[in-house]
């Protein structure tokens, strides 16, 4: 317990201590830089475009980011705070949450400097992940010399609880439950009944999959459903190899399955190995059961394979 607090008070050294001075932004704020993330964003509004345009709000660490070169003039502080870490075998880390405060806007021209300080360096805590330690970093953003915000980043440092992983998975881990909601009940009621529905506005004819309460083609509520005739062939697929999870088992090909009806969705191809799924391979509907609860559709390859 001793040696845990003095761990503890080792790392609550690094309070306040520097992570990066007086840096400066690699480009000044600039009108392509925002044209382009409201592009991604999809953001319209008006206050970021034009003569008097700011730029958002959230772009704030855009401005000091280094580009894929990295920083070279790393302060030693944070190096040194994740290094004790990593050596006492907090090897994981985990970003959680980003806070941002924003106090003046930002507009083309602003020169953008900032400092990094570590904030803050949590007690030990246990998490889902394992346990470890959340550290905080604080940067300050300028232009010129006004503060124009703040940036919190927290990351958790952890040991993975890897032993305590292996020991569930003894008991044969499970596959995991469909999300069943009101929108899609009536698809899994069909799945258990061994009959794929596929709905159908009555709108406009539109067949839909996945199910949703409304037409995209037309916006009618309104809809009954058809039986898939089971006909297929695969649009798409990717083969997964990691990262492996409980109840798979890698490597496994996931499909986009283009039924005859017209609608596509994803499922596995089984009865053919991972390497031999083809775009355009017809398939055939069957209904797997993988334990006493959970019933899915799959599709079998239908064509001979070497
Ligand atoms: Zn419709």
């Amino acid at each position: 317990m001793a040696a845990r607090d003095e761990f503890g008070a080792r790392l609550k050294a690094y309070e306040g201590r520097s992570a990066a001075v007086a840096r400066a932004g690699r480009d000044p704020v600039n009108a392509p830089m925002i044209r382009h993330w409201c592009e991604a964003m999809g953001d319209t509004n008006p206050a970021y475009e034009g003569p008097d345009a700011i730029a958002p709000p959230t772009m704030l660490q855009a401005w000091t980011m280094a580009g894929l070169r990295g920083h070279t003039d790393r302060a030693h502080a944070y190096e040194e705070l994740l290094d004790l870490l990593d050596e006492a075998g907090y090897t994981s880390v985990v970003a959680t949450d980003c806070e941002q405060e924003y106090l003046r806007p930002l507009r083309p021209g602003d020169e953008i400097t900032f400092d990094s300080v570590i904030e803050s360096v949590s007690e030990k805590k246990t998490t889902k992940l394992g346990t470890g330690y959340f550290v905080t970093t604080r940067m300050d953003v300028r232009a010129g010399p006004d503060l124009a915000g703040t940036h919190r980043f927290r990351i958790l440092k952890y040991a993975p609880v890897r032993q305590a992983r292996r020991s569930s998975a003894r008991q044969t881990p499970s596959r995991p439950r469909p999300v069943v909601n009101r929108d899609n009940a009536g698809f899994w009621e069909g799945v258990r009944r061994h009959t794929l529905l596929i709905q159908r506005c009555t709108g406009c004819g539109t067949p839909r999959h996945p199910w949703l309460p409304g037409c995209n083609a037309c916006g009618s509520p309104d809809w009954d459903t058809v039986e898939a005739s089971g006909e297929g062939a695969v649009y798409s697929y990717v083969v997964m190899h990691h990262p492996p999870f409980p109840a798979f088992d890698p490597p496994y090909a996931v499909a986009l399955i283009e039924l005859a009806e017209g609608v596509r969705m994803i499922s596995n191809v089984v009865g053919v190995p991972y390497d031999k799924v083809r775009i355009g391979m017809p398939v055939r509907l069957e209904f797997q059961a993988y334990d006493d609860e959970l019933v899915l559709p799959v599709f079998r390859g239908r064509e001979e394979v070497a």
